[in-house]
């Protein structure tokens, strides 16, 4: 393969990222929608008018500062939540592979126009379906839109995440009551854990020494067992706090 120069392959890309938008909009009127809304613990970017909602799978490209007039890609943005910013690593992978220095910098002056280019290239190595640059005070974000999803799909998704007082939002974990106490209570899981997991279908549930001995005595959960252990909603931070409050407790 030929050695492209980086100023033609950015150029090329945002010719496709055109086209691709055009057919986007042509299907999914977005800016007809009164507000958005998105979201980097699902990954999903939100536009609605009433009820009315039209949802997307995301990935944060990085961002552009209006008053610096810098660019961030959102690899190097610890801001950003590991769920719509790791497949970016792939355009760094692009990036060091081809010897195109702009996508392997984290941090770097730049332009407007320059960060469109990141985000026609990144919407070219992961087959995106369009891009959308939403601002945040002097920041202008830019992301890549990857899939659509219908509305019963993205309630499913919204409904595994809680919105925690000390954490915001967060995927949803099920402890004890007792645990709640964050005490040294013991900690017994369905499976084993570590933060960040992909948990698919599966929740992140836990409870405490007491509460194991009366589920082995009724052999299982049941209605007894359910009802000593009186189940709560809490965010995945506080599940791996409770966690670690009873590490190494026998
Ligand atoms: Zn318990
Ligand atoms: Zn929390």
């Amino acid at each position: 393969m030929g050695k492209v120069p980086y100023i033609k392959f950015a150029k090329n890309c945002v010719t496709d990222l055109m086209d691709t938008q055009n057919e986007l909009e042509s299907i999914y009127p977005i800016h007809e929608y009164e507000n958005w809304f998105y979201n980097q613990a699902t990954g999903l970017l939100t536009f609605s008018t009433g009820d009315d909602e039209l949802n997307f799978k995301y990935v944060n490209v990085g961002s552009f500062s209006k008053k610096f007039n810098t660019w961030k890609w959102s690899w190097d943005n610890e801001h950003t939540l590991s769920k719509v910013k790791d497949d970016i690593l792939h355009v760094k992978e692009f990036g060091e592979k081809h010897g195109y220095e702009k996508l392997t910098g984290g941090y770097f002056a730049s332009s407007e126009h320059e960060a469109w280019e990141f985000t026609a290239i990144t919407a070219k190595l992961m087959k995106g379906i369009g891009a959308y640059r939403p601002t945040s005070e002097h920041l202008l974000i830019f992301m890549v839109l990857t899939e659509f999803v219908d509305n019963e799909t993205a309630k499913d998704i919204k409904d595994l995440y809680v919105e925690c007082d000390k954490h915001e939002y967060r995927r949803r974990a099920f402890v004890c009551s007792h645990l709640m106490a964050r005490e040294e209570v013991g900690f017994e899981e369905a499976f084993d854990t570590y933060e960040n997991m992909e948990l698919y279908d599966d929740d992140y549930q836990a409870w405490c020494n007491e509460c194991e001995k009366i589920r082995r005595r009724e052999d299982g959960w049941n209605k007894k067992s359910m009802e000593f252990a009186d189940i709560r909603v809490v965010c995945e931070k506080c599940y791996f706090e409770m966690k670690e409050i009873n590490l190494g407790y026998k």
